[in-house]
């Protein structure tokens, strides 16, 4: 299949946002266009990202800034798939959070009781929790050591997570800190993991054929595309280089200049679910 006709082929694609959409503050001059043109050839899009230390309602902010009218409906964070991830393998276990604020509301809006009480824990799940203190890697390291069996999900395996001065520690490192404690490694639901793609299309109702995953990392973007066995395409208007993309064990089953190259292929072309 050719470029133009894969593009065409695929009705439900998986978004991710810095370096594929916008660049830092910067929105790409397609993308606006590109929204609109999914929605008007009858496709569907989700954002993704493995940031779970905001709420969708932080990100829909974020895109309002650029002008972009987004709901929560449009989003999946990795706090999200882990919580939908929870309902169906742990559904109503009391939950130790090592996570911020706006990840805890999210769990509790979904049913699930949030508790500092170690006796009740039934499942510890760690996110990037930008107000982490020492007691919870205390609580969490108690926790692991008493119950050996004890479910244990992290959100996304990140070890750092960008910002305007440099990087800073994101979940993968807390979880590393906790291995060097305990020696437990958690279930992880992020990317380059399968589970935010495939919880997608379990969620929306697309198969593997008529789903791709775009985004400008291979090893994370690309790779949970990958695992899951949908499209995986790779865009150049972000982090990688065409060296970067020569030396990569793993191969996109396309690679773009920039995700203006779907909105040709799609523009005038409906897709039928
Ligand atoms: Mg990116």
């Amino acid at each position: 299949m050719n470029k133009e006709k894969l593009l065409q082929s695929i009705g439900f694609y998986l978004l991710d946002m810095d370096g594929t959409l916008y660049l830092g503050d910067q929105l790409y001059p397609f993308t606006k266009e590109l929204l609109k043109t999914f929605r008007e050839t009858g496709r569907k899009y989700l954002f993704l990202t493995n940031n779970s230390s905001k709420s969708t309602e932080d990100y829909v902010k974020k895109l309002a800034k650029f002008g972009i009218t987004a709901t929560a409906e449009d989003f999946q964070t990795s706090a999200q798939a882990t919580a939908f991830y929870l309902q169906k393998y742990h559904p109503g276990k009391c939950l130790y959070l090592c996570g911020t604020e706006s990840f805890k509301k999210e769990l509790e809006s979904q049913g699930f009781e949030v508790t500092q009480d170690l006796s009740k824990v039934q499942c510890v799940v760690m996110g990037y929790d930008t107000e982490l203190n020492y007691q919870k890697l205390i609580d969490v390291s108690k926790l692991l050591l008493g119950n050996p069996e004890l479910p244990y999900i992290a959100t996304n395996p990140d070890l750092v997570c960008p910002t305007e001065f440099g990087s800073v520690p994101d979940c993968g490192s807390v979880c590393q800190m906790i291995f060097n404690a305990t020696g437990r490694k958690p279930e992880v639901i992020g990317k380059p993991g399968p589970l935010m793609a495939q919880l997608a299309m379990e969620k929306w109702g697309y198969t593997k054929e008529q789903t791709a995953m775009v985004g400008d990392r291979i090893y994370t973007d690309v790779k949970s595309g990958l695992n899951a066995g949908i499209t995986g395409i790779l865009v150049m208007s972000g982090e990688t280089t065409p060296e970067i993309l020569a030396n990569s064990p793993d191969k996109p089953h396309l690679v773009l200049q920039d995700a203006s190259e779907i909105l040709g292929a799609i523009r005038g072309n409906p897709f039928h679910k």
